[in-house]
């Protein structure tokens, strides 16, 4: 994925640089366990209040091993919208349980609460709550509504580290938490993920599973050390990016034929992607088209769910809104929030006269 802004990601700073060279010097970058891995632990599990962490191999083996940390299994259900990333899908499947799709909410990109509450039934085990496109999914209602019935909650915050709803950080409120460090996310190693639990059951469940003589879906030293400074500016870059991504929200509100994100009242949202749907799905493809010809990083959002046959899938409730995204959402990707002020109003009115252009 190469265009104009692809030099700002990932980030290139002497303290990255210098972590590595330390695991050269030290001799931790040829070890099972070091220094590094232990400190990128601590900082996990003091950031998102879990007590229990596991530094996994990537996000997608951490939602894999988060629902076998539930025990999860064959004749369960769980509950994922129906927009949303496609290894979430797979990995209900790969412990041998059945998805069972609900919506999304359209501002939020994220599983719509009382869709979620229809979709539940007497086998519903468990529930996966991601955190899309900068959107929010409204945790707090999901999880009361969980727990009265009983179901699990994994939060997927592969897209949102740092982020908050009512002032408490995604990834403290469900049972299980997951992060990724694949190349394209806000925290990289190239890959990688973790998997936060808040019961040690959980964590030694997933230990006993991925224990095979070695821990087979491990996160390395290098990987590790590459993490560890990217967690202290966290928050700092967070900021910029929100800076940069209200100033182009804002820019782009109120053009006929597109819409966007909000934000509830007390959240602090963080921006892997933006977001926007476009009215006439038809005419996507050009505006993508003519945005890769400006070296714009716009894209299209996920395929999502929704065609998929009901012998793979539960499809109890109606789901508008996540056919609707899986056709019409493009997204900005986020290094182009990290750019000069000067570049971004210059990103502003490419992205304005682009939407004019094909969206009304
Ligand atoms: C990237 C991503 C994952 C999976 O992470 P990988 O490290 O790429 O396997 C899972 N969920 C969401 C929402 C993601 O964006």
């Amino acid at each position: 994925m190469s265009d104009r802004f692809s030099h700002l990601w990932p980030p290139q700073n002497p303290e990255i640089q210098q972590a590595l060279a330390s695991t050269f010097q030290d001799g931790d970058w040829g070890r099972y366990h070091g220094k590094q891995t232990a400190q990128l632990e601590q900082a996990l599990t003091e950031r998102f209040q879990q007590p229990f962490v596991h530094l996994v191999c990537s996000g997608t083996i951490g939602i894999e091993l988060a629902l076998r940390g539930l025990g999860v299994a064959a004749g369960d259900e769980v509950i994922l919208a129906a927009y949303d990333f496609p290894g979430n899908f797979r990995c209900i499947e790969a412990v041998g349980a059945r998805p069972v799709l609900a919506d999304i909410n359209p501002h939020s990109w994220s599983l719509d609460v009382a869709s979620f509450g229809n979709a539940i039934s007497s086998s519903t085990k468990a529930v996966i709550v991601s955190s899309l496109h900068g959107g929010l999914a409204e945790i707090q209602q999901i999880v009361e509504i969980a727990r009265r019935h009983e179901v699990l909650v994994i939060e997927d915050i592969c897209q949102t580290p740092g982020a908050q709803m009512l002032d408490r950080s995604l990834g403290t409120w469900g049972d299980v938490a997951v992060l990724s460090f694949g190349g394209s996310k806000l925290l990289s190693a190239g890959r990688g993920g973790a998997v936060l639990c808040g019961q040690e059951s959980i964590w030694q469940r997933i230990n006993v599973f991925k224990d095979r003589g070695n821990d087979t879906f491990a996160l390395s030293q290098l990987q590790a050390a590459v993490l560890n400074p990217q967690l202290n500016t966290l928050d700092q870059l967070n900021e910029i990016r929100m800076q940069a991504a209200q100033q182009i929200i804002a820019e782009t509100q109120g053009i006929s034929g597109l819409s966007g994100l909000s934000h509830a009242a007390h959240s602090r949202p963080v921006f892997y992607k933006i977001a926007w749907l476009v009215n006439d799905c038809q005419q996507r493809a050009s505006l993508l088209a003519e945005a890769y010809e400006l070296g714009l990083p716009l894209f299209e959002g996920f395929r999502g769910f929704v065609k998929r046959s009901a012998r793979r899938c539960g499809k109890p409730v109606a789901l508008p809104h996540s056919e609707l995204a899986a056709e019409a959402t493009i997204l900005l990707h986020h290094p182009v929030l990290l750019a000069e002020p000067s570049e971004i109003e210059m990103v502003c009115e490419q992205l304005v006269s682009l939407f004019k252009k094909w969206c009304s």
